[in-house]
């Protein structure tokens, strides 16, 4: 490997960080404590200055990492001591948002939180939304792919990018920033760059589409005691609230009584407690009529059997609480010394076997204490967090064998949303072929022929 005088580049880039002042920055918003080790970070202003630094390192054979708000679950963003870090958070501007076209244009550093609050501004509506909304990046959350809570309704990111703007390896900037809902002049390069994880460009900005912003939300908590019962009550739901219906969420018991245990400041809404809990969300236009709806819906799975309790959320601020239950697994991290997170897809109707199967085997593994299970049942995205006693390599091997085995023999997939990165890229010939696979080397040596942008991710 060649060692390039970064000095120079980061002398061009005033603000930019030297190797030993890099190591007041981390990887990851989780892993504060741990000294990021890189050459140094620099932080582009204007896609110009991403494409002369792209430019230098591809002249140079500089190895680069593209950070953004470092909310990924994959390792994306770790490095090595030779890497340069690129950090988009200077690059966060909206630039502007449209309500003829419905679009909003913006930076790729902007907080996907800012730029769905631009929108409503605009009474507009990205319904983009997971718990790490107010970290990430609107470039990091299109390299990813994101999904989140509202999938199921409205898609995953890709659904909602018309146009892109972005920096190849070599420099080059390619603009794509188009407005438009419809356009088949020729293949759609753009859609390379989504949940390609920066192996492919350095995303610069985006233009995404927008909807009118709903009028009312309302919320609730349900529990059921049988899978049945609760695929019996999404299908029900569905039916009888129809479009309205934009969250359909599930959490185990166990899970649950983690996150409402006392001493969290979350507390449970429900008198019982059964196997499976279900957050619903309802945006509509017409609060009496929506929350009445919701309320005859839950009355019918009632009569039926299917629920046994739920509570209701109405104002903002409630159902802030509510939803907060659901996303804040940092309770569930900080109850386990050591964790691993998986992001698995299973056919739905196969989920309560599966993942009864790995917790049961997981549970009966010596250093595993707990398996907290939840996710976005109604996409068959199921999420775990393993608490382990120790972080060592041959029983985080164990774990993943125990938990990738089954999903690959029902032809899921390892990663739902959140990707490869580094630490699953030993287990995606368990989704991929080796045909699909080597297609993605190829794409990867035409874009990037020396490796230098974001190495090792998804493929080496
Ligand atoms: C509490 C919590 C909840 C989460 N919930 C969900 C969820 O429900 N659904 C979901 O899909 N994900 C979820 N995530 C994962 C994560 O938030 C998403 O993957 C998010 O999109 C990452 O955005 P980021 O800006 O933090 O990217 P980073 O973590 O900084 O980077 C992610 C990857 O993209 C690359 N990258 C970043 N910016 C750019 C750019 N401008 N151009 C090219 N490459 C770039 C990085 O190099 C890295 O490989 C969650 C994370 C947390 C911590």
């Amino acid at each position: 490997m060649s060692h390039p005088n970064i000095e120079e580049l980061l002398a061009k880039l005033p603000g930019s960080l030297t190797a030993h002042e890099s190591q007041s920055r981390f990887s990851h918003i989780w892993k504060t404590d741990e000294p990021l080790q890189c050459k140094g970070v620099c932080f582009p202003k204007n896609t110009q200055e991403v494409s002369n630094i792209m430019k230098w390192c591809h002249n140079n054979q500089q190895e680069v990492v593209v950070h953004g708000g470092l909310t990924n679950l994959v390792g994306g963003t770790k490095t090595h001591a030779h890497q340069l870090v690129v950090s988009l958070e200077k690059m966060n501007r909206v630039d502007s948002v449209d309500s003829d076209n419905r679009i909003v244009t913006a930076q790729a550093g902007a907080i996907l939180e800012t730029v769905m609050q631009a929108a409503e501004k605009q009474d507009l509506f990205l319904p983009l939304s997971f718990g790490a909304r107010g970290s990430a990046q609107v470039g990091g959350v299109i390299s990813t792919n994101a999904g989140g809570l509202r999938v199921f309704r409205y898609g995953m990111t890709r659904n909602w990018v018309l146009g892109l703007e972005v920096v190849l390896p070599n420099g080059t900037i390619i603009e794509n920033l188009k407005t438009l809902r419809k356009d088949n002049s020729g293949i759609d390069l753009k859609q390379l760059f989504i949940g390609a994880e920066g192996i492919l460009g350095v995303v610069t900005k985006v233009v995404f589409r927008l909807i009118e912003k709903p009028q009312t939300r309302h919320s609730a908590i349900l529990t059921t005691n049988n899978y049945k019962n609760l695929l019996q009550t999404l299908r029900y739901f569905d039916q009888s609230l129809g479009a309205r219906l934009t969250g359909f969420e599930l959490m185990w018991e166990n899970t649950f009584k983690t996150i409402t245990a006392k001493n969290t400041h979350y507390q449970s809404p429900l008198q019982k407690l059964e196997k499976y809990i279900i957050f619903v969300e309802v945006l509509g236009k017409e609060s009496s009529r929506d929350i009445q709806d919701l309320q005859d819906a839950c009355t019918y799975g009632f009569d039926q059997g299917w629920i046994v309790d739920a509570g209701f959320f109405d104002t903002k601020s409630s159902q802030d609480e509510c939803w907060k239950i659901r996303e804040d697994v940092a309770v569930l991290e900080a109850n386990s010394p050591h964790n691993q997170h998986f992001d698995i897809s299973i056919p739905i109707d196969q989920i309560e076997n599966i993942v009864n199967k790995i917790v049961q085997k997981l549970k009966s593994l010596d250093g595993v204490f707990e398996v907290y299970p939840f996710g976005h049942i109604a996409d068959g995205n199921i999420h775990l967090i393993v608490g382990k006693q120790t972080d060592h390599k041959q029983l985080t091997q164990q774990i993943n064998e125990i938990v990738y085995q089954p999903v690959a023999e029902v032809n899921g997939s390892i990663s739902a949303e959140h990707g490869i990165g580094l630490d699953k890229k030993p287990y995606l010939f368990l989704s991929r072929t080796q045909d699909e696979i080597n297609i993605m080397k190829g794409i990867k040596q035409l874009f990037d022929p020396k490796n230098i942008l974001n190495p090792g991710r998804i493929i080496d």
